[in-house]
């Protein structure tokens, strides 16, 4: 039976047609697929002392009830209840979404039991048990597995432990037996099992660390082999670059580079020299000056002869940069066009032909610059900005267009260098981490909610200075509603306090994109002086005479997008400030306010915070671009990753590696990739 993980789930006795058609719901189609549909998190019932919890841990706590319950509704299906509780001396928070019909349940004196999830930070607990009185279990550590449909947590242990009966003895080791041994690591068999019926917690985490360190490496080894096959085709072109003009172009520039601006430049140029294809990531703050790093480069390949596209997420983002390029490249005989969306009909025809000639040499575009009838005479090198919004696919689309153009991708959000390095394998990483001089920094001051008048005064005297506000909402993890509510909550709060006197405008997700539009010109023209906003105030928007953007409950957010949302100020000439209300509890949710109150360098930040790591803290999957991963987190678990990385390049560079059986699993994935001809990644 060797490839009984292969066969379908309905081979599992006890599963028929129905579960099978429900499993694949869940995209489980095969045993294996059921056998690493992991727990995504694991109900603890074993009292804890909250001493000893971490900061967004599940915990089960006894305690007495302190304080009246309180319910809030939002519209008809949503609500929060919440109320005191005291728990061996510890006075928490506990709040619960959208159950309501507790509340009968929460006197006051009363001791209950309650399961959730630990904010360290606000010293709250969001319930998702609660039991009257002291209540023990048997079990202690339950799975608990993500459904859907009519599938329960319950029927899916079920079935998986009957997979695990019938098929528990075939499931294969991609690992060899000395790289278990040497990290103490349990089988695969082993681990699965586990992970799915955990005798306690010292167990389920050697099994854990098991399969985090298999997905990272087969990761790593992934784009090791890619990275190595590239390498090995030298399938790229080497680019005769005219140094001396690129010299005399930076020389003509009205400003001096940095230093590493001038190390980055450095980097890329000699990869477009080389044979190999470029494959980079450029990182950079904010306000780093990453554009004009990626003008010069293009500069030098459009001297050498080749076309050169400059991708972007969004329109009013192209525009800027058509802007800025036009500035720096026109004078020197480049031309540049935009392709968007808003390019229509005779223009866009006129431009696709100037593309197909090779007479347009630099097109700046969204989207429209992958469709089908966009065609390249010789495209040598693609950039994209904020590559996090692309998809992989969008990217390889663009990249197809030429053959085996350089690649370098832009980024603002700063990850620190060692995690980069695991992280994007398959990349060389360059980082500018350095500001122009002269930037001023955004003073950030740290306030308590109670001072929020006087924050009020501070917005009011900076908008008779002739200066704007951004006001950004709450935010409520659990609901993007529950965002929504509470930035119409504030504009209605901002909009009595200053009466007639400014005009407030309103942002929020569930506004049609043209009422975001408006919003959004209104603001820019200064018609509206206080913007309240969820966090949709995008990455690219740019309102130069907004100098103070005040945080609502800082301490909720992420320490990246709480300095990717300070970075929406500070882009005029006049000094720009930042307060985040906040009122954390913790030890570490104190340091994080201060950290921000401290540095405007996102390197350093992220470096901070991947100390203090509270897991998922800094980087929102979604935000960063992280690739996401079935059991591992890139966080988390970022030593793992890194010791990955090394064992793959170590391996692949080891001719053993290629020929030893003891690897055949492990070559034969790699081989499934599809890497080897240096063609595919995602
Ligand atoms: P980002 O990295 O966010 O894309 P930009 O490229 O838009 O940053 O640069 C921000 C501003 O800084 C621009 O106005 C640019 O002209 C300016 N700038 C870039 N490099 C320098 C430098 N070395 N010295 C002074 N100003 C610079
Ligand atoms: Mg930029």
């Amino acid at each position: 039976m060797n490839d009984a993980m292969k066969r379908p789930v309905i081979d599992v006795n006890g599963i028929g047609d129905e579960t099978a058609k429900l499993l694949q719901g869940l995209r489980i189609f095969t045993v294996g697929d059921l056998l690493e549909h992991f727990p995504f998190r694991y109900e603890d019932y074993q009292l804890k002392d909250l001493h000893d919890v971490k900061h967004e841990e599940r915990v089960t706590v006894v305690g007495k009830v302190q304080s009246e319950v309180s319910v809030r509704y939002f519209g008809k299906k949503k609500n929060r209840l919440s109320f005191r509780l005291l728990v061996n001396q510890i006075l928490v928070t506990v709040t619960f979404f959208n159950r309501a019909f507790l509340k009968n349940q929460v006197t006051v004196g009363a001791e209950l039991t309650i399961t959730g999830k630990w904010d360290q930070h606000r010293m709250t607990i969001t319930g998702s048990e609660l039991k009257k009185g002291r209540e023990e279990r048997g079990q202690t550590i339950a799975p608990i597995y993500s459904v859907a449909g009519k599938l329960t947590t319950k029927a899916i242990r079920k079935y998986v432990y009957q997979a695990m009966n019938q098929f528990g003895s075939y499931i294969p080791d991609l690992l060899p037996p000395d790289l278990l041994q040497s990290y103490k690591l349990p089988t695969k068999k082993e681990a699965l099992s586990r992970l799915h019926f955990p005798p306690n917690a010292e167990s389920l985490k050697h099994a854990r660390r098991r399969m985090v360190y298999e997905e990272f490496l087969l990761f790593q080894l992934k784009m090791q082999a890619f990275r190595k096959a590239n390498r090995d085709r030298t399938n790229g072109r080497a680019l005769a670059v005219p140094e001396k003009e690129i010299e005399a172009f930076i020389r003509q520039l009205p400003f001096p580079l940095t230093g590493a601006q001038k190390r980055v430049v450095d980097e890329i140029i000699k990869d477009i020299q080389s044979s190999y294809r470029m494959n980079r990531l450029l990182q950079g703050d904010v306000g780093s000056g990453k554009t004009v790093v990626a003008a010069i480069c293009m500069y030098a390949v459009i001297c050498a002869g080749y076309q050169t596209a400059l991708m972007v997420p969004t329109e009013i983002l192209a525009e800027q940069h058509v802007q800025s390029l036009k500035g720096l490249l026109e004078p020197l005989g480049v031309t540049v066009e935009l392709l968007a969306g808003s390019v229509k009909g005779k223009k866009r025809a006129e431009r696709l032909s100037m593309l197909e000639s090779g007479e347009l040499s630099l097109v700046v575009g969204t989207h429209a610059l992958i469709q089908d009838d966009v065609h390249f005479r010789k495209l040598g090198l693609v950039i994209t900005d904020e590559q996090h919004r692309f998809g992989v696919e969008q990217r390889r689309v663009l990249r197809d267009k030429g053959e085996n153009p350089d690649v370098l991708f832009m980024t603002a959000t700063p990850i620190p260098r060692t995690l980069a390095i695991s992280v994007f394998g398959d990349m060389d990483v360059s980082i500018i981490d350095e500001m122009p001089a002269g930037r001023k920094s955004i003073e950030t001051y740290w306030a308590k909610p109670d001072m929020l008048e006087r924050v009020l005064d501070f917005i009011e005297k900076e908008i008779h200075a002739g200066r704007q506000a951004y006001v950004i909402c709450p935010l409520i993890e659990e609901s993007e509603k529950l965002d929504v509510q509470n930035a119409i909550d504030v504009h209605m709060i901002l909009k009595q306090h200053y009466k007639e006197k400014w005009e407030v405008g309103l942002m929020h997700g569930r506004l049609h994109p043209s009422e975001k539009e408006a919003v959004m010109e209104a603001f820019s023209k200064n018609e509206t002086q206080i913007l309240v906003s969820t966090t949709v105030v995008e990455v690219g928007v740019n309102v130069p005479n907004a100098t103070i953007m005040v945080i609502y409950d800082a301490e909720r957010f992420g320490l990246a997008q709480l300095h990717q949302l300070r970075g929406r100020v500070g882009r005029g000439e006049a000094q720009s400030y930042c307060v985040l209300l906040a009122d954390p509890k913790s030890e570490v949710g104190k340091e994080r306010m201060k950290i921000m109150t401290e540095t405007n360098d996102g390197f350093v930040l992220s470096e901070r915070d991947l100390e203090l790591r509270g897991p998922g803290d800094f980087f929102g999957a979604k935000q960063s671009g992280l690739p996401d991963f079935k059991i591992a987190d890139v966080v988390h678990d970022y030593r793992a990753l890194e010791v990955a990385r090394q064992d793959a390049v170590k391996l692949i560079y080891t001719d053993g590696f290629w020929t030893d059986p003891s690897y055949e699993g492990l070559r034969t994935y790699i081989e499934d990739q599809g890497v080897l001809n240096g063609e595919k990644i995602d």
